[in-house]
């Protein structure tokens, strides 16, 4: 009667979602927890930026 069910992935609610500002994936933009980048994204993006701090000594900034 019940078959399994994926657990959804992140509750959106409604009129904070929109799509994910690198990937377009739908994902809580706006209020608690709200983030332009999807989870998965917004863990990509923290190792770039612990990365960058990690490399840098201090010269003007690049790109
Ligand atoms: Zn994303």
């Amino acid at each position: 009667m019940s078959r399994p069910v994926p657990a959804p992935p992140q509750v959106i609610p409604s009129g904070q979602g929109g799509p994910c500002a690198k990937c377009g994936k739908a994902t809580l933009r706006y209020g608690v927890g709200g983030n332009p980048l999807c989870p998965s994204c917004r863990a990509v993006r923290e190792a770039e930026v612990a990365a960058q701090k990690g490399a840098r000594s201090g010269s003007s900034a690049g790109v």
